[in-house]
């Protein structure tokens, strides 16, 4: 395991943790929210906005960095912290979830997926390996191994081999991984040497084959492990089901991350069950489709029902839209006449929201009150009640 990697859980309550994961470029609380900043921005926002929101850590996306500018130029210039002017932690994904989604313009073999870019139709190829190598360059703290995932529905026999592909897949990335690490690959460098490596576990909602992937997964002994696959259009009760029995599998003394799942109330179910860390872009992309998320709700700033409405967002909100005396009349305004500044000020409301959320379960957890946490997010009125 990468000695820049630590993890700790420093208290427990039913099967939600609080923890605390140590990587290359600092610390994280957890339960941890990701902000996703897909081309290396979170949308809209400068760093300092993002760091006032404290997410210590955010996602960027390995697929379209690679195709814009190119992991040669991040390596070029020192890496993705270098080259954002970033300097927390940052995961990247291993760019299998969006090359999957290209139907039609990829092709998926044993060795890797071919695909076209959707920027300028030029040829790629993604393999285990060469996803390590990216990640090396781009220097992340953590890396993400390339994976399968099926979609949904799916017949048994497709998720199957997508999960068995997957593990695969999984040896030949952390064999490529280590060996990028102990130096045994001088062409590729290390923009972050103590990058860690997460598994990613497969299976669809099969609980056996869960089971097997779990298993096969675990025995590469990867820094920790990711849960793949899930909010791809299941039933929620289902995701919540194989959330609980996986995570239950996995070993206690690594984190635990579900990956791309993240309304408010997933977290809340998804903590309970143990999940440790989360990402996803629907805080950002509700922002620019003029949603904002409260407790309880949403409010779809567009509609004329806010029209000559004068109170904020959510009256108990701190952050910057709702106690800067921005009203909902005046962003319904802005929303209607196209001004940025709303897409901003909506996209920081809600992800003080997720920050609050995770900062509440870390306490929560802390005290033995988890479940009573849950309950008062899981059963708050509508906004507008
Ligand atoms: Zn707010």
């Amino acid at each position: 395991m990468s000695a820049d990697f630590g993890f700790s859980v420093i208290a427990t309550d039913g099967r939600a943790r609080r923890g605390r994961v140590r990587l290359a470029h600092g610390e994280i609380e957890t339960p941890v929210f990701m902000p996703v900043g897909t081309r290396a921005a979170v949308k809209g926002l400068t760093h300092d906005q993002v760091t006032a929101l404290d997410p210590a850590i955010i996602l960027a996306n390995t697929y379209h960095l690679h195709l814009r500018p190119g992991d040669a130029l991040i390596g070029r210039a020192g890496g993705l912290h270098a080259f954002m002017g970033w300097e927390r932690p940052i995961l990247t994904d291993s760019g299998g979830y969006q090359v999957f989604s290209l139907t039609g313009q990829r092709t998926i073999t044993e060795d890797g997926a071919a695909f076209r870019s959707h920027l300028d139709g030029s040829a790629h190829l993604l393999t285990p390996e060469s996803v390590v190598d990216i990640q090396a360059r781009l220097g992340s703290d953590v890396a993400m191994i390339f994976d399968e995932c099926a979609p949904w529905p799916a017949d048994r026999g497709v998720v199957e081999a997508a999960m068995e592909r997957t593990l695969r897949w999984a040896r030949r990335g952390r064999d490529r991984f280590l060996a990028v690490q102990a130096g045994a690959a001088p062409e590729v460098p290390r923009a972050t040497p103590g990058q860690a490596q997460f598994g990613i576990i497969q299976g669809g909602t099969h609980l056996d084959l869960r089971d097997r992937s779990v298993a096969g997964t675990v025995a590469l002994d990867f820094e920790a492990y990711a849960i793949g696959g899930l909010s791809v259009g299941e039933p929620v009760d289902l995701m919540y089901e194989v959330v609980g029995h996986t995570a239950a599998q996995l070993p206690a003394d690594r984190p635990r991350y579900l990956m791309g799942t993240g309304m408010p109330d997933d977290l809340v179910e998804c903590v309970a069950r143990g999940i440790d860390m989360f990402d996803c872009v629907l805080p950002t992309r509700n922002a620019r489709n003029g949603q904002a998320l409260l407790r309880g709700g949403r409010i779809v700033i567009k509609q004329a029902r806010y029209k000559d409405d004068p109170r904020p967002l959510d009256e108990a909100c701190p952050c910057p839209a709702c106690a800067g005396g921005y009203s909902r009349a005046y962003l319904r305004h802005l929303f209607i006449a196209g001004e940025i500044l709303v897409l901003r000020l909506l996209s920081v409301h809600n992800l003080t929201l997720y920050g609050a959320l995770v900062r509440g379960a870390r306490e929560a957890i802390a005290k033995g009150e988890y479940e009573r946490f849950a309950r008062e997010w899981l059963e708050a009125p509508p906004p507008d009640a």
